[in-house]
């Protein structure tokens, strides 16, 4: 769902592993784009990766020392999968890093999202650029002609659509 947040999460991973720190990746079993448990940067580089589902409890999954705990589609992480995460970093200190998207195609949070803005120590925004050359803050889901869609489930599986990342007044123009 959007282009720069998995280039950046493997570039993270490489660099640990690059100085000999074990690293575990993790992406939502939600998210068939690539097929389950990749994560691919459209830039080129792929690597498999474990996946989380609602039942992944990561206090438990995360049972050895590691470098970084790196998840990609944090938006798609529970309350208290957040919470189970927040734990590992502030009481076990397991570095933890998250990629997602803060809101949906509707302009909703996701859940994850909501708690993860709550609760890390800090936030980055990894900077993508609207068609009308604004920054992109929004999602807007497209159909397979590339029509927006403004309805339907948060998320939706096995369906044609897409998305594509646009800029707050793209978000709410007719236009669009
Ligand atoms: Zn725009």
């Amino acid at each position: 769902m959007n282009a720069g947040k998995s280039t950046a999460m493997l570039q993270v991973a490489h660099n640990y592993e690059e100085q000999g720190q074990a690293v575990r990746l993790f992406t939502a079993a939600i998210d068939h784009r690539y097929g389950v448990g990749k994560v691919t940067s459209r830039l080129g580089p792929q690597r498999e990766t474990e996946v989380f589902d609602k039942d992944t409890n990561f206090l438990q999954t995360i049972d050895k020392k590691i470098a970084c705990l790196l998840v990609d589609e944090a938006q798609f992480l529970s309350k208290d999968q957040v919470k189970q995460l927040h734990q590992l970093a502030q009481v076990r200190g397991v570095p933890v890093i998250t990629y997602g998207l803060r809101s949906d195609f509707l302009g909703e949070p996701f859940p994850g999202s909501a708690y993860l803005l709550a609760l890390a120590d800090d936030i980055e925004e990894i900077k993508n650029i609207c068609s009308c050359g604004k920054k992109a803050t929004m999602n807007i889901r497209v159909d397979e002609n590339g029509k927006r869609i403004k309805e339907g489930e948060q998320i939706s599986i096995g369906g044609n659509e897409s998305y594509r990342q646009a800029c707050g007044r793209c978000f709410y123009s007719e236009i669009h």
